[in-house]
């Protein structure tokens, strides 16, 4: 491929890597999060236990329920137990409780309900989120009080929990990290990591071990998934190779990922826009069309994938097109830094509430795969762009990030050697026993 060699896509490279800011962050879809000092390791990731803090007592119940897409106050009220007209009038006329109101589906509501179905007291969680130091989710509480309600605005508490794994993966990655308990989430965030140096479809070994140490953020005593997780260091024996990351906070505050001699392992781009998927038709100048049966030169790379998988932006730009285009079908492309596009074809639809001109960070689900247009079944078409001709994306030089500075080697050096420390305690068969 000549094109990867052009001097000018390579001057480009660099500049889009010298422009990121978090894209390491984002690749993985979590908020950025403050850098804190290493917690000390856990070696067993244990779920919480859910501990209410409504009180219960012989005459009433407390009972969780996740909230259902499209439900209402009263039918929530209902699979709570409850039969409770009072308590609906306040909630739908009290200013703060009308936050109830806002049902968002997969959140949970806990409520104490009493033997006569009323409303001794109800909990929600709500509001967004933000984790780069504030910890602003807040939770609304209605409470009985004499004959009848107040309601009570305040700060969820998180809890941030460190875990480290280590397994033996003999299968696949996922059905090890399963079988682990780590989260699917962590295993999808570790094959990003290391993606462009493992591909962990083709060139996992029987016996691979992989090590991993992360963090997940949970509103205190809430059922709900974590609001943030995020890996902190990733160790992978494959093959009698050794390939590993550790997340490190920059003197200018912003995290990547470095090897643990320091070598960056930012891409501007993701190879994959689909996490786990094979390439089922390369770039070509010719090859015989599937729907034509004519020669025709495909210059983007296919990937099959089931309809309705998630589609990710491979790289942080902003919306250029998001609509229906002749063969392509349901198509988004995205204009990059630097005159560089990427094009997203077939789709079955898009993520909800995309629009030209909207800006979406690297690893965001931009839509999902589909067979609209000129497709013979559902698979994801994927061109890459420098200055509109299309490259192959599968061979195009990724640019790296900037090396450390020399104040930024010794800081790095001792974190990067306090995590070798923790991971190297780990001993995958003793903590594989553990969770059989
Ligand atoms: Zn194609």
């Amino acid at each position: 491929m000549t094109r990867i060699s052009d001097p000018r896509f390579n001057k480009v490279a660099v500049a889009v890597a010298a422009t990121l800011t978090f894209a390491a962050v984002t690749a993985f879809g979590v908020a950025p999060l403050r850098e804190a000092e290493l917690p000390a390791p856990e070696t067993v990731v244990e779920s919480l236990v859910f501990q209410p803090e409504i009180a219960e007592t012989p005459d009433s119940f407390v009972q969780t329920e996740r909230i259902r897409r499209g439900e209402t106050l009263a039918s929530l009220l209902e699979r709570l137990g409850a039969a409770d007209a009072d308590f609906l009038q306040f909630a739908s006329s009290d200013k703060s409780a009308r936050k109830l109101l806002q049902l968002y589906a997969g959140r949970s509501v806990t409520a104490e309900i009493d033997g006569l179905g009323r409303v001794m007291s109800l909990q929600y969680r709500y509001g967004n989120l933000v984790i780069d130091g504030q910890e602003n989710a807040t939770r609304l509480t209605i409470k009985r009080e004499g004959e009848g309600f107040v309601a009570v605005d305040e700060p969820v508490p998180l809890d941030r929990h460190t875990a480290m794994a280590a397994v033996t993966i003999n299968s696949s990655l996922f059905a090890a990290t399963d079988a682990a308990g780590i989260p699917d989430r962590v295993a999808s965030m570790v094959a990003d990591i290391l993606d462009g140096e493992v591909d962990f479809r083709r060139d996992l070994r029987r016996g691979a071990e992989l090590r991993v140490l992360y963090e997940t953020v949970r509103e205190a005593d809430s059922l709900d998934g974590p609001v943030g997780t995020r890996v902190l260091a990733v160790q992978l024996l494959n093959d009698g190779e050794r390939h590993e990351a550790v997340w490190f906070e920059r003197d200018d505050g912003k995290g990547e990922f470095f090897g643990f001699d320091g070598r960056g392992m930012r891409k501007a781009f993701l190879r994959n826009p689909i996490e786990f998927s094979r390439v089922s038709s390369g770039f070509t100048n010719r090859r015989l069309h599937p729907v034509f049966g004519s020669v025709r030169a495909h210059k983007g790379v296919d990937f099959a994938a089931p309809s309705g998988t998630p589609v990710r932006a491979s790289g942080s730009g902003v919306v250029d097109f998001a609509g229906w285009q002749n063969g392509y079908g349901k198509v988004v492309v995205l204009r990059h830094r630097n005159g560089v596009e990427t094009l997203y074809a077939h789709l079955r639809g898009f993520a909800s509430g995309l629009n030209k001109g909207d800006k979406v960070e690297q690893g965001e689900v931009i839509g999902y795969v589909g067979m609209t247009g000129w497709a013979t079944g559902p698979h994801l078409h994927y061109e890459f762009m420098v200055d509109g001709r299309q490259v192959d994306p599968m061979k195009v030089a990724m640019p790296e990030s900037e090396p450390l500075e020399a104040a930024e080697r010794e800081r790095f050096a001792s974190h990067a050697e306090q995590v070798a420390v923790q991971l190297a305690q780990l001993d995958p068969l003793r903590i594989a026993a553990r969770f059989e």
